[in-house]
């Protein structure tokens, strides 16, 4: 027998301040948790106004608060392990209403610092405080000092050098506990936060009345938009940037479960996917999801710094976070429309989603921090007037009668070389003579738009055309860009990305309203597939069935098509439905369903629609752009690409030195 087994043969129960430092080392592997510890405590303690002081990485902390206090009587025990005043018994673990519940956060940084906690409570004339040396009490004196308590760290794990080995550059560390400072700013709004380090105020963060006002504080210049719904009983309240806004990383995806910040890849993935078709890789969204679900759905208790939690249903999670944020982000409220028009959007996108079921979106709002302080739809509705009053209008009456049809093709196609520049001489002459902005107004009224606009419009009896069937189309560069111009700036679109999107959308649309126009094959188109690819594909049969797109199995690893959607073609079919196919065969149905056709939609919407390099006339360049309108997504293609690209007049100024 060696001497390590011989020497661990007695079983003897730890003397108590090893155990504290072995659970210091789960509680507080970090100063950042220690912060997180002494600040949810005052949280806990009812507080409004938290100060917070660090120096060297957390080495030194201290924390202030004006909250409830600790009586004189119970400062010792404070500081005993699993000594807590917030729950009784084991039941109170699935119903908790405060942070802290295990008691064991004091007790174990006292057991690795130089304590001192200070606190005073209402009924108490003097405060009175107690410090304990590494985990060494010494006696309790009174002081003077404000109602609520103080608590001052130093020398952080200066007794465990091996600890201290452990811990990132100062540098490194501060930034650790900035980051958890942010996290408990957020999603505490009620409360005051001021934070210093090396003796001068770091941030400050006033009591905010609205989760997304401290969100946009805290967070700094990103503007955010903020939304909720519910699925099942899970409770999302989303704060979001434009996909305009990215991060280089998935650290500005903050989440929170009853109020706690949370490492959960899956919520991550459902935000990430929300943005799907509108980031481009290596991009991330910011956001910010605070997420409730009824107390004994999940459990906080299942790791030592309560960073992760467990979902009873974590599918419903998953879609509450998903769908709320989807559907908001289908409005597009960056695009500064009126904000009833995107409420009455997302309530309807959210719905469609649902298939019927319990999904609460139809309180769900997607409205801008701008709109909330009464700021941007009157602004912006001024804007649109002067807009008006200034853009030279070129009547559409040009519009082939059968317009509305806005297939491209359907529509014929200039065969012209790619060199020739047709129209542009025309354009000029037009744009002069045909400035007739009330009969551009009535044309733009009959814009092919989906119901909902058209009713809208009708309803407020005005006839403002979306951002795009604005622009006045000026040419075509390189058979790829369309040349079009607002009254402030000349905006390029990229015509095979502008097209991918809108056939995108369209098929989305009708996989969502479950009404597709489907164009039948007379003879079955055969695709071969992987090993059990035809079993994969005929499990989600229903649902390509919505997209307008009909299959049977002709072997095991065969299908045929029948019908597809109206606008799209059969070639680009083959692949897409090959690609979907063996990805359901790798990694299964399940819930990713919205993904998958979303995928489908996007392989398909390519290989579809028109190239760069494809001469397009003033009509189709036009009518692209109305198709555009119809849905607020188009300034992504389906691949998060940009659509467009302005240049301001006022930069073309500068640059040809006009102004200065
Ligand atoms: P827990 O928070 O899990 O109860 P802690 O070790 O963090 O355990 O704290 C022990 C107890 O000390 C708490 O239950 C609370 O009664 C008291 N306490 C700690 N910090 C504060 C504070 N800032 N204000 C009032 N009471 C506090
Ligand atoms: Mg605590």
């Amino acid at each position: 027998m060696s001497e390590l087994s011989k020497s661990h043969s007695k079983i003897q129960q730890l003397p108590s301040d090893v155990v504290d430092q072995i659970a210091a080392g789960e509680v507080v592997e970090r100063p950042s948790h220690m912060v997180k510890e002494l600040v949810e405590n005052a949280i806990d303690a009812g507080s409004t106004s938290i100060e917070v002081e660090y120096d060297q990485g957390g080495r030194r902390v201290r924390v202030t608060d004006d909250g409830s206090g600790i009586p004189q009587d119970s400062l010792k025990l404070a500081l005993a392990r699993h000594a807590t005043s917030k729950i009784t018994i084991a039941d109170d673990l699935w119903n908790l209403s405060s942070f802290g519940f295990r008691g064991e956060a004091l007790a174990s940084i006292a057991a690795v610092s130089r304590l001192t906690l200070q606190s005073r409570t209402a009924t108490s004339e003097t405060a009175s405080k107690v410090l304990s040396e590494f985990g060494k009490l010494g006696p309790i004196e009174a002081t003077g000092g404000n109602l609520g308590t103080t608590i001052l760290i130093e020398e952080l794990f200066t007794n465990v050098p091996a600890r201290l080995k452990f811990l990132k550059s100062e540098a490194g560390e501060n930034a650790q506990i900035k980051a958890t400072l942010k996290a408990l700013a957020i999603a505490n709004e009620g409360v005051e936060f001021r934070v210093r380090t090396k003796g001068r105020v770091d941030e400050s963060w006033p009591k905010a009345n609205f989760f997304v006002e401290r969100a946009q504080a805290v967070l700094g210049a990103t503007k955010l938009y903020s939304t909720s719904g519910s699925y099942e009983d899970c409770h999302a309240d989303i704060a979001f940037a434009s996909p305009h806004d990215v991060a280089g990383n998935a650290r500005q995806i903050m989440i929170f479960v009853q109020g706690r910040w949370v490492q959960d890849k899956s919520l991550q993935a459902a935000v990430i996917d929300a943005y799907r078709g509108l980031l481009m890789h290596g991009e991330y969204p910011i956001a910010v999801v605070r997420l409730r679900v009824p107390p004994g759905d999940v459990d906080v208790n299942i790791h030592p710094t309560k960073s992760a939690v467990k979902f009873r249903d974590s599918q419903a999670a998953f879609r509450a976070v998903n769908r709320t944020l989807r559907a908001a982000l289908e409005t597009a409220p960056w695009l500064n429309r009126d904000a009833i028009g995107a409420n009455e959007m997302a309530a309807k996108v959210a719905s469609r989603m649902t298939n019927a079921r319990s999904y609460g979106a139809s309180s769900s709002t997607a409205s801008s921090l701008a709109s909330s302080d009464g700021l941007s739809a009157a602004a912006s509705a001024k804007k649109l007037s002067i807009a008006e009053l200034t853009r030279p209008y070129q009547a559409s009456n040009d519009s082939a009668p059968g317009s509305q049809d806005l297939s491209f093709e359907n529509a014929p196609l200039h065969s012209t070389a790619r060199f020739e520049a047709p129209e542009f001489s025309t354009v000029q002459f037009k744009q002069k003579t045909d400035y007739r902005p009330d009969a551009d107004r009535s044309n733009q009224s009959e814009v092919a738009r989906g119901p909902t606009n058209k009713a809208s419009i009708e309803e407020s009896g005005e006839t403002s055309a979306g951002p795009w069937s604005r622009l006045q189309v000026l040419g075509q560069a390189h058979l790829t860009y369309i040349i079009a111009q607002d009254h402030d700036r000349l905006v390029l679109v990229d015509q095979h990305a502008a097209h991918e999107r809108v056939a995108y959308e369209k098929l989305m649309k009708a996989w969502l309203g479950g009404q597709a126009e489907m164009q039948p094959l007379l003879i079955p188109q055969t695709v071969e597939l992987e090993p059990d690819g035809a079993e994969a594909l005929m499990s989600i049969a229903d649902e390509l069935e919505k997209l307008g797109l009909q299959i049977d199995q002709n072997g095991p690893n065969s299908i045929a098509i029948r019908s597809l959607p109206v606008t799209i073609k059969e070639k680009s079919l083959i692949k897409a439905l090959q690609e979907l196919a063996s990805e359901i065969v790798e990694k299964g149905g399940g819930f990713a369903l919205e993904k998958k056709i979303s995928d489908l939609c996007a392989t398909m919407a390519c290989h579809s629609v028109v190239r760069a390099g494809q001469a397009l006339s003033f009509d189709q360049m036009r009518t692209l752009l109305k198709q555009m309108d119809e849905f607020p997504l188009s300034s992504f293609c389906p691949h998060g690409r940009p659509v467009s690209v302005d240049y301001p007049f006022a930069k073309l100024e500068r640059d040809f030195g006009r102004i200065v």
